[in-house]
């Protein structure tokens, strides 16, 4: 199959054309279907896989339909992680004027929450940080509540207890009613908990 026959509009396999992306990887065609049904899924795969593309491109086709901003929040560890996923959400919705923004520590804080207010469409923060500017601005959490989809990204590292705290927090601000998508390299404990907890029928892709 390829990126048409996974269900994905002509715009954004041409997008993946124009990107290089020739052909979906394991983990783009065991998830984005799913994705785009509505499903929760939790992605097994390594960095490298193509796992950002397998969650931003069904996220950005749902976009497309109904743009309302903040669309989809990604939680990931750390900064780095954090500036490559919002890379590769602006190379992939060149064409759909996007507005994302990165929440991470060490930036300026008041600039950020500056940003969050205009509430952008997708959100890739590291928890800490997040959790900081929803607990310091009730406008910002308000701006939360009609959040899509739910990324974590290296989801065993986010679902680590150092940042048990931050998302518990977060998750207080989003609403019940989304699409919630996991990636981990591995299913960890913190991972089967969860999914007996909130995600068993989850779509669950394992390469
Ligand atoms: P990731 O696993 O998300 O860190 O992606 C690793 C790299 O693979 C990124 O630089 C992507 O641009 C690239 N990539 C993602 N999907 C494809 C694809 N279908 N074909 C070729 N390269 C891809």
């Amino acid at each position: 199959t390829d990126f048409k026959g996974l269900g994905l509009s002509e715009w954004l396999c041409g997008v993946c054309k124009s990107l290089g992306m020739s052909q979906p990887t394991d983990v783009q065609r065991g998830c984005i279907p799913a994705i785009l049904k509505g499903r929760d899924v939790i992605g097994l795969a390594q960095t490298g896989s193509g796992k950002t593309a397998a969650f931003a491109l069904p996220i950005l086709q749902a976009l497309a339909k109904d743009p309302y901003g903040v669309f989809a929040l990604v939680l990931t560890p750390t900064r780095e992680l954090a500036v490559q996923i919002s890379e590769q959400f602006r190379a992939l919705g060149a064409g759909m004027r996007l507005k994302e923004l990165v929440v991470i520590g060490g930036v300026d804080m008041q600039q950020q929450a500056r940003e969050l207010a205009k509430r952008p469409h997708v959100v890739v923060a590291t928890p800490g940080r997040l959790a900081g500017l929803l607990d310091a601005d009730a406008g910002l959490a308000a701006g939360m509540a009609r959040c899509r989809f739910l990324v974590l990204d290296e989801a065993d590292r986010v679902l680590d207890s150092t940042f048990e705290d931050d998302l518990r927090r977060i998750l207080k601000a989003l609403p019940a009613a989304r699409q919630t998508l996991l990636f981990s390299a591995t299913m960890t404990k913190s991972l089967i908990a969860l999914q007996r907890q909130s995600l068993a029928d989850a779509h669950v892709f394992q390469a």
